[in-house]
């Protein structure tokens, strides 16, 4: 590593704030060696951290209707190919329950934006879950809504919630999203979230058209500001029925050296190996655990229907029952060292 960019890394080290210029150092053409280096720092915070547990959250992708047209979603409302589905409430349970059993103490609620699950019908399945699975948290994954909303959700009983800014840049925002959504409205979002009490997730995809140093290093900055619970960074893939197309898909190596820098700056930080990054690369949950991450969201949505939620082209949706998934996850854990634990898996507060 050269001298410049250890001396940002013992600096973020020390927690201090980085300046946009020490971010472009640490970000500018990372080497292996590099990576290695970061990855060792990071998985040592983790497991002074949480150890070697891993927690599990159950993702139910409960409606794939979305009423935006990002550039980069495979369910964006003009992909007219998409097949739309939406699940009921008692199908939602019904994989809550499915996922109690095996352990999940976490449920995450994510969907496209879809002006059918209005506040009301949301405030009632939240309050049925909770209600149901009082042991259990709930996160909540559907855009961006007014704080009215969130404030309500909240109320209902929801703790958490994952909406990822994309990028930091206004300029790149624009280059991802159409006019009608403003990165602005996005960050205030998150400001609200993070007010209301919520668990917040910020996040990223690693690689989208028109990303830069530069602009990885607007993420980082902002991560820095708003100190989020969660922070969910995947690699972008494209997905063929949308206008990125052709682009090509965003660097693994670079994903996981932006987990460990993210793990470095936020040592207590829920941060998930991701689906995209499993989807990625064969191995791609493994290595994100060994570089700094601590939570695994495996699918928890009917088989019917998993096929049908796609973000990005080739995403891994087995028709494997959760069961048998979350045996070959717990076994993938064990074989790296990590155990998959029944855990809501809370951020750590300020306790010695
Ligand atoms: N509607 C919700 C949930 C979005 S899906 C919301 O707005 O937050 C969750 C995440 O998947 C998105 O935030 C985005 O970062 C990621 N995603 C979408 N399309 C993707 C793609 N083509 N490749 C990789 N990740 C993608």
């Amino acid at each position: 590593m050269n001298l410049e960019k250890e001396k940002c890394l013992n600096a973020l080290e020390e927690g201090e704030i980085l300046s946009r210029d020490q971010w472009k150092i640490l970000l500018q053409a990372p080497t292996k060696e590099d990576a290695r280096i970061l990855a060792e720092k990071a998985s040592k915070i983790r497991d002074q951290q949480y150890g070697k547990r891993i927690f599990i959250r159950g993702l139910i992708e409960f409606t794939n209707y979305c009423k935006n047209d990002c550039y980069y979603c495979g369910i964006r409302r003009s992909n007219l190919h998409a097949s739309r589905y939406r699940l009921t409430q008692e199908e939602i349970m019904e994989c809550c329950r499915i996922g109690h059993e095996l352990g999940f103490r976490t449920f995450v609620l994510q969907g496209g934006e879809d002006p059918y699950f209005t506040d009301e019908r949301m405030i009632c399945l939240i309050r049925g879950i909770k209600e149901a699975f009082p042991d259990c948290a709930l996160t909540l994954s559907i855009g961006e809504k007014e704080r009215e909303s969130y404030a309500a959700f909240r109320q209902a009983g929801a703790d958490r919630y994952l909406l990822r800014h994309e990028t930091a840049d206004d300029d790149h925002y624009r280059l991802l999203h159409p006019p009608e959504l403003s990165p602005k409205h996005r960050k205030d979002c998150l400001r609200t979230l993070k007010e209301l009490g919520y668990q917040t997730g910020a996040g990223f995809m690693v690689g989208t058209p028109g990303q830069t140093p530069d602009t990885l290093a607007a993420d980082m900055e902002f991560l820095q500001e708003l100190k989020p619970e969660m922070v969910g960074i995947g690699p972008f893939l494209p997905h063929h029925d949308t206008p990125f197309r052709h682009q090509p898909a965003g660097d693994v190596g670079l994903t996981l050296y932006l987990l460990s820098l993210v793990r470095i700056m936020l040592p207590k930080v829920l941060l998930p190996a991701t689906t995209a990054l499993g989807t990625a690369s064969e191995d791609g949950r493994e290595a994100g655990i060994l570089s700094g991450a601590n939570v695994v969201m495996p699918n928890l949505s009917p088989e019917n229907v998993r096929g049908k939620y796609l973000l990005y082209d080739n995403k891994i949706c087995t028709g494997k029952e959760a069961a048998q998934g979350l045996e070959e996850l717990k076994a993938s854990m064990a074989s790296i060292g990590y155990q998959v634990v029944v855990d809501r898996g809370d951020y750590k507060k300020n306790t010695a």
